[in-house]
C-alpha cells in the first residue's frame, strides 16, 4: 500500500455541502432564487468531485473562489433564456441568434394578443371565428395566391403538404435538391416521416425534364422542388426550371409543390435580390403550392407560410395534422402586423428588410460614427479602425449573395481577439461579433436602433481597467 495515501486526506472531503454553498451564494446575492443557488451549487460540486476523483486538483479549493463560481453559475441559471443579444456579426438572418428580429410593431402586436384575444371569436356575430383568416387574406393580397394558410414553421408546412397530397404514394425529387438545411432538417427524412416514398431522379449536378417524365407512374402523387437555400452549384450543372416542371405537372395531372425555404412577398429585385426570392412570382410560374419560413427573408415571426390553389390548401386545412402543426396566437399577431406593414409599402420598418437594403455608403457613415464614439479607447495597445467588409444574409437564404458592409475593428496588444470576443459575449447585454486576422469585427449592418450605445458600453467594460 502506498503510505502516502494513508496520510493525505481525500481532497473531496474539504468541499462544503451543497446546502452550505447554496446559502453562501444567496448571502452574496439575496435576489437570486433559491432553486438556482441550490442547482448551481450541486452542479459545481458534482463537477469538482468528479475531477478530484480523477486525481486532478482544480482551482477551487478555497471557499471564496468556490462561492464566486457558484454565484456566476446561479446567475446564468436564473437568467431568462433566450435573452437579448446584440448582433454585430453582419449576418442579418443568424440561425443561432434567433433568425429575423421582430419589428417593435410586431412585438407590440404579439404582446397585445398575449392576454385574452378574439383569436377564435367573431366579435360581430359572437360566433366561432377562424384564427388565421386575417393573415390568410393579407397573404393572398400580397402574393396574388388563390389561398393561403399558416403553420408553426416551414418544416411543418412541408410535412403537412406531403402528408395531405402524397401519403402512401410517390414523390419525385431531383437528387440535386435532397438538401440538409441544418438543425437536422433533411428533405429525405421529412419525406419518410410524412409516409411518402421518395423517387430520386437525375444526378447530384444534373437533372433533366426527361428524368422526371420517366419517373412518373401510377403511384406518383406529386412533383417536389426544393430550393437550395444554403449552397450553390456551379460548373457542369442543369436543373429543370419551375415553369417547365409545372407544365409537366399540368400535362400529367400532378400537383407541383415548391419548398422555397426563404422568400419575400415584395419584389426586392431592385436591391439585387434573386428573382426566385419573391414567392408570388413562383406561383405565377405555375407552382400549385409554395411554402417558406416566416422568420427568414420575410422578416416576421417563426411560421410556415403556404400559398397556392384553394382546393389543395382546403385539403391541407382539413388534415388532422393541421391542428398539431398550427401557429400560436403570439405568432399570428406578429405575422399579421408584419404582413400589414408590407401591404402598406412600409418594408423599411421590418428590420431584416431594412438591414439588407441599407446602402454601403450609409453603413460606412455609421461605422465611422461608432469608431468616433470609441476613439478615446484607442490608446495603450488598443487599436481601432473601420473597414469595408462582405456580409452574408445567413439563415440558409440566398447563398452566394454577399452584401457590401462596414465594420469597426478592434484589437488589443494585451489580449487575443478571441479572448476579447469571448468577453463581449458574456457582457450585459452580450455582443456577438466575428474574429478575423487577430481583430474583432463589429459589423454595423445588423445593429438595431440603440445598439451603438450598447456596443460602446460593452467595449468600454471589456477594455477599460475596472475603477478601484
Ligand atoms: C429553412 C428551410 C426549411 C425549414 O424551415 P423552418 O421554418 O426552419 O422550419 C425547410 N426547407 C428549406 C429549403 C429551408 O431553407
Amino acid at each position: 500500500m502506498n503510505p502516502e495515501s494513508q496520510v493525505k486526506p481525500d481532497p473531496r472531503r474539504s468541499l462544503p455541502a451543497v446546502g452550505r454553498l447554496a446559502r453562501a451564494v444567496r448571502e452574496r446575492v439575496p435576489e437570486l432564487p433559491d432553486w438556482a443557488c441550490a442547482e448551481a451549487a450541486r452542479q459545481l460540486l458534482d463537477a469538482l468531485r468528479a475531477s478530484m476523483g480523477r486525481g486532478e486538483h482544480p482551482w477551487a479549493a478555497d471557499p471564496g473562489a468556490l462561492a464566486e463560481r457558484a454565484e456566476a453559475a446561479a446567475r446564468e441559471l436564473a437568467r431568462i433564456r433566450p435573452g437579448p443579444v446584440v448582433n454585430a456579426t453582419g449576418i442579418a438572418i443568424h440561425t443561432n441568434l434567433g433568425r429575423a428580429p421582430l419589428a417593435p410593431g410586431a412585438v407590440a402586436a404579439a404582446a397585445a394578443a398575449a392576454g385574452y384575444s378574439d383569436l377564435e371569436l367573431d366579435l360581430a356575430s359572437g360566433e366561432r371565428g377562424d384564427r388565421s383568416a386575417a393573415v390568410a387574406l393579407k397573404l393572398e393580397r400580397l402574393s396574388g395566391a388563390e389561398a393561403a394558410l399558416v403553420a408553426n414553421n416551414n418544416a411543418a408546412a412541408l410535412l403537412l403538404a406531403l402528408d395531405t397530397l402524397a401519403r402512401g404514394r410517390e414523390v419525385v425529387v431531383s437528387r440535386g435538391e435532397l438538401v440538409e438545411i441544418g438543425g437536422s432538417f433533411r428533405v429525405p427524412d421529412v419525406m419518410e416521416r410524412a409516409g411518402v416514398r421518395l423517387v430520386e431522379v437525375g444526378t447530384t449536378n444534373r437533372t433533366h425534364l426527361r428524368d422526371y417524365e420517366q419517373a412518373i407512374g401510377a403511384e406518383t402523387a406529386l412533383l417536389l422542388k426544393v430550393h437550395r437555400s444554403n449552397f450553390e452549384q456551379r460548373g457542369y450543372v442543369a436543373e429543370v426550371e419551375l415553369g417547365a416542371l409545372a407544365a409537366l405537372g399540368r400535362e400529367r395531372g400532378l400537383p407541383v409543390v415548391e419548398d422555397l425555404g426563404s422568400a419575400t412577398l415584395v419584389n426586392l429585385a431592385r436591391h439585387g435580390f434573386p428573382p426566385e426570392a419573391d414567392a408570388g412570382s413562383r406561383l405565377r410560374l405555375g407552382a400549385d403550392v409554395v411554402c417558406f419560413s416566416g422568420d427568414k427573408l420575410l422578416g416576421g415571426p417563426q411560421a410556415g407560410l403556404v400559398l397556392g390553389r384553394r382546393a389543395v390548401l382546403d385539403a391541407m386545412r382539413r388534415n388532422p395534422l393541421a391542428r398539431a402543426l398550427r401557429l400560436d396566437k403570439l405568432g399570428l399577431a406578429a405575422l399579421d402586423w408584419t404582413l400589414g406593414c408590407l401591404l402598406a409599402g412600409r418594408e423599411r420598418e421590418i428590420p431584416v428588410l431594412r438591414q439588407l437594403t441599407t446602402p454601403a455608403a450609409e453603413l460606412m457613415a455609421r461605422a465611422r460614427a461608432l469608431a468616433e464614439r470609441l476613439a478615446d479607447l484607442g490608446t495603450e495597445g488598443v487599436e481601432l479602425g473601420c473597414l469595408p467588409e462582405r456580409a452574408f444574409v445567413g439563415g440558409g437564404t440566398l447563398p452566394g449573395f454577399a452584401l457590401d458592409s462596414w465594420v469597426v475593428t478592434v484589437s488589443s496588444r494585451v489580449r487575443s481577439a478571441a479572448a476579447l470576443a469571448a468577453q463581449l459575449r458574456v457582457g450585459d447585454p452580450p455582443v456577438v461579433a466575428r474574429v478575423r486576422d487577430g481583430r474583432v469585427l463589429l459589423d454595423v449592418r445588423t445593429l438595431l436602433p440603440g445598439d451603438e450605445g450598447r456596443v460602446e458600453a460593452a467595449l468600454r467594460a471589456a477594455l477599460e481597467p475596472p475603477a478601484v
